[in-house]
């Protein structure tokens, strides 16, 4: 027997119509290269029925690729919807690959327009000529930067003045699985991998965000994305936010700390997010300053060090909100809040349950399993394995990629390439990447779990431990340590810190001093290149 309710497909037009009808007057605020400005969900909505209507004028075809190289802003919004919303496919594009990359996404997707904000034209200028399938260019004046008169092989176009041309789109999506965004994930050896959104997924994906034990987006927040847009499409936030009619705030270019706690302070934030990086940046630009308006800093996409959490609690009174997720997960599927016997606990045990991920949203299924099996490991908190995803936000393939076979099981699981352990609870731990561990002598060592410990230092600004080559244990921990501005640290201070609390065998073999972990195009610690740099390094123990 089927139920008798109706087959209404899940698409964009329904969140697009939310704010479109219950939005109105509520505020997108863009920090633009040169100036604050302020719109309202009811403009927005105007100007991306009008966005539609230029795909048509640029003959886009159906499910036809519109490539984004913007800032997060109001315009970059209007995109957002505009091309699913109108049968396209929005593709944002990371301008922080290497150039090479950047080619091989715009190729593979096939992207037949790209929108780009002046002040990024000089990345993509040099690249032009690399394009197979681009025919157009529409240059977005966000107060910095030139748009050419013309470009070689393409027609160039300006976005207000074919705004001021298109008569308003009228919606019709009539198949909530066909595509709706796709986003290239750069963690990853070779070329990025391609994920495909489709509407049915980033309509659930939204409705999870706003669920009270995720991270609960309503009306009444002001969110502020500092996560960009082509990073898994700002981890949904924006999608959530518009959905409910939340303020958003558009942090642009500047993503400095001061410029992050001058949003926070002055727009009221109430929700924020970004990967570690920024909220070590941000946390002292916040001192003595009024941040009551916030109710959640949401970090994720990189391993949430204690010591952090635990500085936001102590100086602003809000822990960290630790999420994980991928891009192959649209992201959101663990998000560690506590429930109602934790928040009894005292508050050193509630800072151990702030360094898991957290439990599993509604909505995703996961196992922890024993290597190149479908058993699940023992919910002890101590037996490790790989965690695996499925759910109907979970990617099922790779766009047009013969690597899917590896990172995809027989029975259709997302290999996510994370290590965790899971608690009696439920809670997920996650140990490390699957290729960030390191083998010594037979025994597997958490390069998170020393750097978790490094970063508590007082002295430390930040730490990465990768593993070296060593003649006996096959591999030996390598402490990669930048010191706090002004202060000097020894090797021994870091031993003797560590001591304590690591096992022996967990101890690095030596520390080295350095001026910055090196990042990745996302903003997240790049072990890949520290383990490049140190390939050769000579242990003193070796
Ligand atoms: P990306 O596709 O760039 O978002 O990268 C996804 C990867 O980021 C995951 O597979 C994890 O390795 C890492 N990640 C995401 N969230 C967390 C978290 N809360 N703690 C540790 N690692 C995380």
């Amino acid at each position: 027997m089927k139920g008798l309710m109706q087959p209404t497909q899940l698409t964009l037009v329904h969140l697009f119509e939310r704010a479109e009808r219950y939005g109105r007057d509520k505020r997108i605020i863009t920090a633009t290269a040169t100036a604050k400005v302020s719109t309202t969900y009811g403009a927005w909505a105007e100007r991306t029925r009008l966005l539609g209507g230029v795909l048509d004028i640029l003959k886009i075809s159906k499910f036809g690729r519109v490539a984004t190289l913007a800032w997060n802003s109001a315009r970059h919004l209007e995109l957002y919807f505009a091309a699913p919303c109108s049968n396209r496919v929005l593709h944002p594009l990371n301008f922080r690959l290497f150039p090479e990359q950047v080619t091989y996404i715009v190729n593979h997707a096939q992207d037949e327009v790209i929108f780009c904000d002046t002040s990024l034209w000089a990345i993509l200028e040099p690249l032009m000529s690399t394009f197979t399938t681009v025919k157009h260019l529409v240059f977005m004046n966000d107060g910095k930067g030139e748009a050419p008169a013309s470009v070689p092989g393409v027609q160039v176009h300006e976005y207000e003045s074919l705004l001021q041309q298109a008569k308003a789109a009228e919606w019709n999506v009539t198949d909530e699985n066909q595509a709706a965004s796709m986003c290239y994930t750069s963690g990853t050896t070779g070329n990025p991998k391609g994920v495909v959104y489709s509407h049915r997924s980033t309509f659930l994906h939204t409705m999870a965000e706003m669920l009270a034990d995720s991270l609960g987006v309503r009306e009444s927040d002001t969110i502020l994305p500092v996560v960009p847009m082509f990073h898994v499409n700002a981890w949904g936030l924006t999608h959530a936010a518009t959905a409910c009619g939340a303020n958003l705030v558009m942090p642009g270019p500047d993503l400095s700390g001061k410029a992050i706690a001058d949003h926070i302070v002055n727009e009221k934030v109430t929700v924020a997010a970004g990967v570690p990086t920024i909220w070590m940046a941000v946390l002292p630009e916040l001192k003595g300053r009024d941040t009551s308006s916030l109710r959640a800093v949401v970090c994720g996409g990189a391993a949430v060090p204690k010591a952090l959490s635990e500085a936001y609690r102590e100086q602003i009174g809000l822990p960290i909100l630790q999420a994980w997720g991928m891009t192959e997960t649209s992201p959101i599927s663990a998000v560690c809040t506590l429930n109602t016997a934790e928040q009894q606990l005292p508050v050193e045990e509630q800072a151990e349950i702030r360094t898991t991920v957290g439990r599993i949203v509604l909505g995703v299924d996961f196992r922890v399993v024993q290597p190149d099996t479908t058993t699940m490991v023992a919910w002890d908190g101590e037996t490790s394995g790989e965690l695996q995803c499925a759910g109907p936000w979970i990617a099922s393939s790779y766009y047009n990629d013969s690597r899917s076979a590896e990172s995809f099981t027989k029975d259709g699981w997302l290999r996510t390439g994370d290590v965790a352990v899971v608690d009696s609870v439920g809670r997920i731990r996650l140990v490390d990447r699957t290729k960030d561990l390191i083998k010594s002598g037979g025994e597997w060592i958490s390069s998170v779990e020393i750097e978790n410990e490094l970063m508590s230092h007082p002295k430390v600004k930040e730490a990465a431990v990768v593993g070296v080559p060593h003649p006996k244990w096959s591999e030996r921990p390598l402490a990669c340590v930048v010191p706090k501005d002004g202060e000097t640290i020894t090797k021994e201070e870091i031993i003797a810190f560590l001591t304590p609390k690591l096992a022996k065998w967990q101890i690095p073999d030596d520390v080295v001093f350095i001026d910055q972990v090196p990042k990745t195009s996302v903003g997240k610690f790049s072990k890949k290149t520290l383990r490049d740099r140190f390939a050769d390094y000579k242990l003193p123990s070796a």
